[in-house]
């Protein structure tokens, strides 16, 4: 039957935001199909549309009766591929605001938004299984019929042994089983049937009987109280390492468990939080879904329909599991949610933590973050009383925090990044049995190979920077494009053979501490030493069982593992975040030296930390000596209201990069010239980025600041749409690449 066109159709356009960086959307008349049941549009849904000589799959914004453009210019859709949408009412406002506030593509922000699996026209419910079992003819007739068709005969021989077969039974079968199966369902022997994916809950130890300290009760008792109201409240848990935050987690999970509702929690990076996953998955018999990206499409698929569907009580996963669709959510845990891998960096750029926190608004549902050291964003919307505020300042395990002491590298040289007080301590730490655990964030030998003739140093030829001794594989790597080379016996400018490397890498310091500590079994832990799938994960077991002496790490060591036997941390460098320019490096620092000394003395004795400094009268240092995060935060916070700096004045970066040098450069000078300021927003200069040159393209920067958020944006989105609308400019902009990053985390 075919529908009249003359049948009253009100609604009968759409608008569709396609995967393409365009930040418009675009109008299609809903498609006329010939069986008149067609899938009605509604927002949410996908759609094939035909787009210049291609089709995409876009998203429906809204169906609508009439557009801005004539209507017979409007083409027809192709299809629409569902009909519900794919996202919660609460994620579609997210995902618009998202797109609206870090000004990005809403065709990118959707896509960013779902599986690869459904940016294709594939199906909504993700590998649904086929089973087989006998019918009763099946199981009455007699098998020699079938001599003529052995692998058909094999088949009902396997269901003598088996009565429900599915397409992992026939693995090591001929692939025309498929075949064989079809023939015999034909004939009447077999039956098909076809499941939905199943997640299954697991059988738990149940021995998790922890007593909860004091203050953990106080923090459980609150945040239990805002589940119970079932409303948006947003709640910092400030526990120091150690302290037993993920207890209180798990208290909170099971309050909401118990209402039936489901849990997403929001941990940095899989392969750095195994034990915090194997932690949730012996302590919750409840189904649950990880996602990361570490899986494929299709175990992706699978994660994100089980969260769709409600299977899934508990959803662990990294930031882009803030997109997950979920049928009765109930609470959001962020785990270490100072931990820089919340933000995207690329593509559409969004601070994951913030985006959680206006999901959880919009979901009507608490929100937890939890860390040792918060996020200057968030400590201060703590202390202000946005957030609300638990602190647990005692360790769980009543073991006090490790004493922290500097090493003055001006009374003390080292050697191979190593001083005597460091190689002492080390020495009487493992006479009493305990790991060391030292920490230098740079991998490899060396980061200098430096000529003695004529002082030129091996450089990247793609980037401004220094190429990276590896002396296990006798190669040279730029860290920063990836670019390798044969180690350089040769100067490349004199041919001088007085070839020198400068400086250490945790390679360096691991061969020095195996000549000085040779009875001692070492583990490095860097991205060099874990390069392959899993291994990560099994070298931090390997720490963590206590069966290597020293680690030696990069930041990989810092996370919130639980390392229960090292009874000392030593932090070879700490100087270089003390004079970045980077506005951030020395809330990095504190940071991550508070994080690494958290790893030290955990179960008994009270453990030590070591910091090698040639500043040890910086006052910085006076404040780690004395775990002083407040203390430290609170100095921060004058210095970044005094500049008007974030969180107390806000940033917009506009990065440009071009094969060719002055282009870049020259684009953010237009767009600057362009940029009409709104009152109270200050355009930088247009600069170099501080390493111009990277994997051969040459990049610039240009920083917006402001102190009226909405004047910040105003004032891009202006700009953006003055490009849209110039033929030139626009020709401009796609001359080079150019990206926009709201809230800057990085300022390079
Ligand atoms: P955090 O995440 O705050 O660093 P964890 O949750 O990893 O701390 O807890 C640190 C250690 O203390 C873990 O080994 C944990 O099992 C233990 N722990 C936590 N709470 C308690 C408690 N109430 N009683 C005894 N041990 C506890
Ligand atoms: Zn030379
Ligand atoms: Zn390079």
């Amino acid at each position: 039957m075919t529908l009249s066109i003359f049948e009253p159709r009100i609604e009968h356009i759409i608008s569709v935001a396609v995967p393409l960086p365009l930040r418009q959307c675009f109008d299609f008349l809903v498609p006329i199909g010939e069986s008149g049941d067609d899938i009605k549009p509604c927002v949410g849904a996908r759609v094939k549309v035909p787009f210049g000589s291609r089709k995409l799959i876009g998203i429906i914004q809204a169906v609508k009766s009439d557009s801005d453009f004539p209507e017979n210019k409007l083409k027809p859709a192709i299809e629409i591929l569902d009909n519900s949408s794919l996202f919660d009412a609460p994620l579609w406002a997210t995902l618009l605001w998202l797109s609206r506030y870090y000004l990005a593509p809403i065709g990118e922000v959707m896509d960013a938004a779902l599986p690869v699996a459904l940016r294709q026209a594939g199906v909504l419910m993700p590998g649904s299984r086929k089973t087989w079992a006998l019918t009763d003819q099946g199981r009455s007739r007699p098998v020699d019929e079938l001599n003529r068709a052995p692998l058909q005969l094999a088949i009902i021989k396997r269901f003598m042994k088996k009565s429900l077969l599915n397409a992992d039974d026939f693995k090591d079968t001929a692939s025309s089983w498929r075949q064989a199966i079809s023939a015999l369902v034909e004939k009447g022997w077999v039956e098909e049937t076809e499941t939905e994916p199943r997640l299954a809950e697991r059988e738990i130890d149940d021995q998790h009987s922890v007593v909860l300290t004091e203050q953990q009760l106080v923090a459980v008792d609150a945040i239990n109280a805002s589940i119970e109201q079932q409303n948006f409240s947003a709640t910092l848990l400030h526990g120091i390492t150690g302290s037993g935050k993920t207890e209180v987690y798990f208290s909170a999970m099971e309050t909401v468990l118990a209402k039936g509702q489901q849990i997403l929690l929001m941990v940095p990076e899989i392969g750095l939080t195994p034990q915090l996953i194997t932690r949730v998955e012996q302590r919750f018999s409840d189904a649950l879904v990880v996602m990361h990206s570490g899986l494929n499409d299709t175990q992706r698929h699978h994660a994100w329909w089980h969260a769709k569907q409600g299977n899934a009580k508990i959803v662990i996963g990294t930031r882009s599991s803030v997109f997950s669709s979920f049928a009765k959510l109930g609470l959001i845990i962020i785990d270490e949610e100072h931990d820089g891998s919340f933000k995207q960096q690329d593509g559409v750029r969004y601070q994951a933590r913030d985006v959680a926190i206006y999901r959880a608004k919009q979901q009507n549902v608490p929100i937890l973050l939890g860390s040792a050291t918060p996020s200057l964003e968030t400590f201060v919307n703590a202390e202000s009383g946005r957030y609300s505020l638990l602190r647990l300042s005692e360790r769980a395990t009543k073991v006090k925090l490790p004493k922290i002491e500097l090493i003055d590298l001006n009374m003390q040289p080292t050697n191979d990044g190593l001083s005597p007080g460091m190689l002492e301590a080390i020495k009487a730490t493992l006479a009493k049995n305990k790991q060391v655990m030292l920490f230098l964030n740079r991998r490899g030998y060396a980061p200098v190979l430096y000529c003695k003739d004529c002082k030129q140093t091996a450089k990247c030829h793609r980037c401004d920077s220094h190429l990276t001794l590896h002396r296990r594989v006798n190669r040279m790597r730029c860290h920063h494009c990836g670019y390798e080379s044969q180690l350089q016996t040769q100067c490349g400018a004199c041919q001088s053979t007085k070839m020198v490397d400068v400086g250490e890498g945790t390679q360096r310091v691991e061969d020095a501490i195996a000549l000085r500590f040779p009875d001692a079994s070492l583990l490095r832990i860097d991205r060099d030493s874990t390069s392959r799938k899993g291994e990560l994960a099994q070298v931090l077991e390997q720490a963590r069982s206590g069966a290597a002496d020293i680690l030696v790490g990069t930041q990989l060591i810092t996370k919130g593992h639980d390392f229960p036997n090292v009874g000392m941390v030593g932090i070879l460098e700490a100087d270089q975040g003390l004079y970045s320019t980077d506005f951030r490096a020395s809330e990095a620092l504190f940071q991550q030296i508070l994080q690494v000394s958290g790893r030290a003395g955990r179960r008994d004795d009270v453990g030590r930390v070591f910091i090698q400094t040639s500043f040890p009268d910086n006052p910085f240092f006076a404040k780690v000596i004395n775990h002083d995060f407040v203390g430290f935060s609170q100095s921060l916070i004058e210095e970044r209201k005094a500049a008007q700096f974030p969180p107390f004045g806000f940033f917009a970066l506009l990065r440009a990069e071009s094969p060719h040098q002055a282009q870049a450069l020259q684009f953010l000078r237009k767009a600057r010239h362009d940029m009409a300021p709104l009152e109270g927003v200050r355009l930088m200069d247009a600069v170099p980025a501080p390493m111009e040159r990277r994997a051969g393209k040459f990049r610039a920067q240009l920083l917006v600041c402001s102190n009226q958020r909405s004047s910040l944006h105003n004032t891009l989105a202006n700009w953006l749409h003055l490009i849209a609308s110039n033929k030139e400019l626009k020709k401009l902009a796609n001359s080079v690449r150019w990206s926009l990053d709201i809230d800057p985390l990085d300022h390079y």
